[in-house]
């Protein structure tokens, strides 16, 4: 039904309203619970409040109850409502977890190893099938109950948590706003410089491995999330290479569930080499995620570093300076020498240690300019590739002549005193 003031969608229970927002790029979308309960990825909406969307976004209100929804603003797609929703499995999978969260608690008397750790869960599947929306939402429903999970992300190619590039970890302490998502309060977050884990396999699975280890550190440290658990996010590389992958994430991380959205070939593949006490579970897609083209999944990266810098609704403020050559001399780095073949090594080294080699990066125009750079908090080189990061810089302006840089930064000038790495990810910064 549609009035003056907007569309007005009356949900029944375990129902969900779908919107693709399309709107002219300075407009908005909002929607408003007016009536009933409803959530948007497992975050309760607040009745009356007009949430805004901007084009691109794409969105479920799912209602366990009964609701009532209204939709402001100019759209070509017109929302819809569907009876078809995997929530109540989604949801069965969330009380699985949480059962075994409860287990753990009751285990901290017995001094089992790894007795009193909740679950590692992790999410795999082929790309666009909701991994992200999933995560999200096993991640918003646990603390909710109370839980403290840590959520990992290590789909380089978005980077929800940090830009893309890298691989980032949270403390969820609260559910995800809607608008914005999660808070990336101290996020622990690592350099690996590519949009597509298969650019350097031997690097991302180094990183799989240390970040792995600092987060059972951090759960050994921490009473409650320990019993929580960790949530991880994977991207959708499932074959070949990208099944090596898959098992190596969930041998560094111990995991103790496999959800595997859609498709059934990596779930069998899994059952068969997964050692028995790992739960492999298929879960089928919800028929409202919507595919993203090649082009759409480069804009939301350009988006994810413009919101690093700018914020989410462009309530931050960057810096910007110029740095001369001199300043950056033996102090940024990028990790991977071209690939030779293993007949062009010498001897005794494989192409693989060559991947994990850190090089001095020249600095010219062509290997510098609109390149996104990782801060480290490391000051010394031996440390640089297992050490986390602090934050980005962006390289928007090379001046050869005067040898110079023009660098966007979240910190005004100085550079920190600690090492940078240069990614493969670029960003043009307009604003
Ligand atoms: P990728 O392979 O890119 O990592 P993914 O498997 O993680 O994709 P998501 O990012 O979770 O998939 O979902 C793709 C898009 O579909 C997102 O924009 C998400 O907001 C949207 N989406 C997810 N579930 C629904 C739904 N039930 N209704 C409408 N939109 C949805
Ligand atoms: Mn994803």
């Amino acid at each position: 039904m549609s009035s003056a003031e907007g569309s007005i969608f009356q949900l029944e229970q375990d129902e969900e309203l779908r919107i693709e927002v399309d709107c002219p790029k300075n407009e908005v979308v909002t929607v408003e619970l007016r009536t009933g309960m409803a959530e948007i990825f497992g975050t309760e909406m607040v009745p009356n409040n007009q949430y805004r969307f901007h084009t691109g976004a794409k969105i479920a209100i799912f209602t366990f109850q009964g609701c009532t929804i209204v939709v402001r603003g100019k759209m070509d797609i017109q929302p819809y409502t569907s009876k078809e929703t995997p929530m109540i499995m989604y949801l069965n999978a969330h009380a699985a977890l949480e059962d075994m969260r409860k287990a753990a608690e009751n285990d901290t008397a017995n001094q089992k190893e790894n007795g009193n750790r909740g679950p590692v869960v992790m999410v795999v599947g082929p790309s666009d099938v909701g991994k992200s929306t999933l995560c999200r939402l096993l991640a918003n429903y646990a603390v909710r109950m109370g839980r403290r999970p840590i959520s990992v992300d290590l789909d380089v190619g978005q980077g929800a948590i940090s830009v893309p590039g890298s691989i980032g970890a949270i403390l969820i302490e609260r559910p995800a706003s809607i608008e914005e998502g999660f808070s990336q309060n101290a996020p622990l977050v690592y350099h690996y410089g590519h949009k597509t884990p298969g650019h350097n396999s031997p690097l991302y699975n180094r990183l799989v491995s240390r970040m792995a280890d600092v987060v059972r550190e951090r759960l050994s440290a921490n009473k409650k999330s320990e019993a929580s658990g960790v949530i991880i996010n994977t991207c959708g590389w499932v074959r070949g290479e990208g099944y090596n992958q898959i098992k190596h994430t969930a041998q560094a991380f111990e995991v103790d569930v496999i959800i595997v959205l859609d498709q059934e070939r990596v779930y069998n593949d899994l059952v068969r080499d997964m050692p028995s006490f790992v739960k492999v579970i298929w879960l089928p897609k919800s028929g409202g995620v919507v595919e993203r083209s090649t082009e759409q999944r480069q804009i939301a990266r350009d988006q994810r570093v413009k919101q690093y810098f700018y914020g989410p609704t462009g309530n931050l403020f960057p810096h910007s300076f110029e740095v001369r050559f001199s300043e950056l001399k033996e102090k940024i780095y990028k990790i991977g020498a071209p690939a030779l073949p293993d007949s062009c090594m010498p001897l005794g080294m494989k192409s693989e240690d060559n991947q994990t080699k850190l090089v001095a990066v020249q600095l010219t125009t062509r290997d510098l300019l609109n390149h996104v750079v990782s801060v480290s908090f490391a000051s010394a080189t031996e440390d640089l590739i297992m050490t986390n990061i602090a934050g980005f810089i962006c390289i928007t302006d090379v001046n050869m002549d005067e040898q110079k840089v023009t660098i966007l930064s979240p910190q005004p000038r100085p550079l920190p005193d600690t090492l940078l790495l240069l990614s493969d990810i670029q960003y043009v910064d307009s604003s």
